[in-house]
């Protein structure tokens, strides 16, 4: 084990002890007295390595090595360190943990860059305490609004603007970051999901994080007694709504290049045992890293819902949201893959089934995502588990880009 993975074992280690629920995996709230703990390590290590260290008006950390040219875009690198109720150690901290270590190589090796380098690790990207999550992202981005953002409260009814104030964060410092500052915003997150493990591959270039859309569907039939009422005269919403979700796995298979479609949840009325269903509602999940296939997708449960609209079925469809798929940036996911061949180690292109601050970051800069394996696919859980190998490897194509787009000498 070279030194580098020997303190990226530390600073998961040490980060995981931060948590309110030990024993029972990390559980960070934002804001939170582990938080705070998390919070004074990281920035800790940040000065250790040279970092000049500042907390904005949301309480995202930046610690930054200054460049040669003056007023040029930094080069971000990192992650969020909040977490979900009983999660675990990678998601996150893997990120964060592989910023502190390519600012720790280029203080080792005297990297002097042109552009600054910023390690940067966010709060509440999760969404646990306050919802809605990426909330330190969407304020850098300007997505969030102040006024919003004051609005916001836990479920206890503690305000933002108190929770920070609980921890010593000023909430008066600018939240919104200007664009021009920024060159590039680079993260490395563990995958989520078991396609690396299975196929052995250390790295994940992310090219696109998926976009989704949540359709509502509302079939009504008609309600019924369950013995007394023949077969040939029902109209049975229930056993309407089943047709049409058995068909949805053919939808996204035939659309293919990893499309996914879910219905996760079912509500049937009046839900008796003894009463044939007069009306069922149930969800549509559809994701994909390309938008013509959402919309593919989108048109075809159309179609299908629409195809049951007879002998007594009325349907209907919602769409409750949204998101457009984000691309990574194409040149720096070519220099990344350049670092990769340089340094042998393998790599294949992979998409983000999961939202990302990277997300966020890519409609106002240049932004690129490297995923590690997760063991067995596991995450937001305790046993959540990521080799220090593997993140060693991603810090060591983190490092090499950041010398390129840092133009370091
Ligand atoms: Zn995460």
């Amino acid at each position: 084990m070279n030194d580098s993975q020997k303190r990226i074992e530390e600073h998961i280690e040490a980060l995981s002890q931060f948590t309110a629920t030990p024993g029972q995996g990390t559980t960070r709230l934002t804001y939170s007295k582990e938080d705070l703990q998390a919070r004074q390590y990281i920035k800790e290590k940040m000065k250790e390595y040279g970092l000049q260290v500042r907390e904005d008006g949301l309480g995202n950390i930046f610690g930054r090595l200054e460049g040669t040219l003056q007023d040029a875009p930094s080069v971000l690198i990192g992650s969020h360190f909040d977490s979900v109720p009983n999660g675990g150690s990678y998601d996150g901290p893997a990120g964060v943990v592989a910023g502190l270590e390519v600012a720790a190589l280029f203080a080792k090796n005297n990297i002097k860059p042109k552009y600054p380098l910023e390690v940067i690790a966010l709060i509440e990207e999760e969404g646990s305490r306050f919802g809605g999550g990426l909330m330190g992202s969407r304020g850098i981005a300007g997505v969030l609004s102040e006024e919003d953002f004051q609005n916001l409260t836990d479920q206890d009814g503690v305000t933002t603007v108190e929770a920070m104030a609980g921890i010593g964060l000023d909430s008066s410092l600018p939240k919104k970051r200007d664009p021009k500052t920024m060159k590039a915003y680079l993260e490395l997150h563990i995958e989520q999901g078991p396609i690396l493990e299975e196929k052995g591959i250390p790295i994940g270039m992310v090219e696109a994080i998926v976009g989704l859309t949540q359709l509502e569907i509302t079939v009504e039939g008609k309600a019924g007694h369950a013995g007394t009422t023949p077969m040939d005269r029902r109209t049975d919403a229930l056993v309407a709504a089943a047709k049409m979700i058995a068909q949805l796995p053919e939808i996204a298979l035939s659309e293919g290049e990893g499309s996914v479609v879910t219905t996760g949840r079912l509500h049937v009325f009046p839900n008796g045992a003894n009463v044939i269903p007069s009306r069922t509602v149930f969800t549509v999940d559809i994701r994909s890293g390309k938008e013509e296939h959402i919309l593919n997708m989108i048109s075809q449960v159309q179609q299908l819902v629409d195809s049951y609209n007879a002998f007594g079925i009325k349907t209907s469809v919602q769409q409750q949201l949204y998101m457009a798929p984000k691309a990574m940036n194409p040149e720096i996911i070519s220099l990344l893959k350049e670092k990769c061949g340089e340094l042998d180690i393998p790599y294949c292109s992979i998409n983000s089934g999961a939202g990302h601050d990277a997300m966020v970051f890519s409609d106002v800069t240049d932004v690129a995502m490297l995923f590690i394996p997760s063991k067995d696919g596991l995450s937001h859980c305790p046993e959540e588990w990521s080799d220090s190998q593997d993140i060693a490897n991603a810090v060591h194509i983190l490092y090499e880009a950041a010398k390129t787009l840092t133009e370091a000498e």
